[in-house]
């Protein structure tokens, strides 16, 4: 289905938690959040109802995200029952990797069919200090796990933190000489956590192409700017959604572990499906198409208008 604007929506992130194992520091308060009442959480059913009602306005793509998707009860299970919804081609979830050991294997089985982890240093003591709570190896341990599980194309989502980990761009860059796998450097969005922090933290995708002048375009790729380093089986990609906004490219709404559709990440908009019927869900999902605005007005110095913290979100 298209929007308001002409663009063609057909991919639905869904939150199923907003609680995680992690507390990085530019997304969730050092103590956690109050977690939302079970009763409020969707259930498994409302999510698999919400991608059959996305399926039949065309969406083909659904990622799973949170919070930590691998901390929700009853994640396999509510990947194998969105995977055999008809029409998603695609199922992908973005995790913070730490219970992958464990779940990989089931993931691909439910019919998972890409991961994008996320994994902001390759430093132990720093992984700490970003994540707060945090184990390095627990999550290389579970990258292994995936490919082991025979996932491939699979992601790495780091956040470019100005100060904190920019003097890892070329050590994460050179993953990607002998892994088929996408380095996706994420410039960081003054929202939640990290909404007034100091600008120095806050620096563009440039950076990864001046630390890395080898980096050969390749093109767009979605929401990426893909580049290779010469002969490398994998890519490095750059998301910038401040320094360069991809709005008019936009293809996504967004589903909240809480049930309400966001047309848009840094909007306030919500509609609530939880508790809705299938014909009052399908026409839910139409009117948080409709309601997509042409773009996001957020800067370095004007924050998101969205209230919520990106673990409510899903990133
Ligand atoms: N817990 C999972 C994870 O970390 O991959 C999924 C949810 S997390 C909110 C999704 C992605 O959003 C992660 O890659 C995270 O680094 C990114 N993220 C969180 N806060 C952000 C911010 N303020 N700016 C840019 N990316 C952010
Ligand atoms: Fe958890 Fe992901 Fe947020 Fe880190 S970025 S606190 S792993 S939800």
């Amino acid at each position: 289905m298209k929007d308001g604007f002409g663009r063609k929506i057909n991919y639905l992130r869904i939150s199923v938690t907003d609680l995680c194992s992690l507390r990085c520091i530019y997304c969730m308060p050092e103590h956690g959040i109050s977690k939302i009442c079970h009763t409020q959480i969707m259930s498994v059913e409302d999510i698999e109802q919400a991608a059959r009602a996305a399926a039949a306005i065309g969406v083909e793509k659904i990622r799973i995200t949170g919070g930590e998707p691998l901390v929700r009860r009853g994640i396999v299970d509510i990947c194998r029952r969105v995977a055999a919804v008809e029409g998603i081609r695609e199922l992908c979830i973005t995790t913070n990797g730490v219970l992958l050991e464990k779940y990989a294997a089931e993931l691909k089985d439910a019919g998972v069919s890409r991961l994008n982890i996320s994994i902001d240093t390759l430093d132990s003591e720093k992984y700490r200090r970003i994540t707060r709570v945090g184990d390095l190896e627990t999550v290389l341990r579970g990258m292994e796990a995936a490919k082991k599980a025979g996932f491939t194309d699979t992601k790495l989502n780091v956040v470019l933190l100005g100060g904190i980990n920019d003097d890892e761009i070329p050590a994460f860059c050179e993953l990607t000489r002998n892994e088929d796998i996408q380095v996706r450097f994420i410039e960081l969005m003054p929202l939640g956590q990290c909404a007034d922090w100091d600008r120095e933290r806050f620096i563009t995708g440039s950076a990864v192409l001046t630390a890395v002048p080898d980096l050969k375009d390749e093109g767009i790729s979605g929401v990426a700017r893909v580049y290779r380093l010469p002969g490398a089986k994998g890519t490095v990609g750059l998301i910038n959604p401040m320094s360069g906004h991809f709005c008019p490219g936009c293809d996504r709404i967004r589903l909240t572990a809480d049930g309400k559709l966001k047309p848009c990440l840094h909007s306030d908009q919500e509609i609530d499906i939880r508790g809705l019927d299938y014909e009052a869900t399908l026409a839910a999902m139409k009117q948080a198409v409709l309601a997509k605005p042409d773009g996001h007005k957020m800067t370095d110095i004007n924050p998101s208008d969205s209230h919520r913290n990106m673990n409510e979100i899903g990133g």
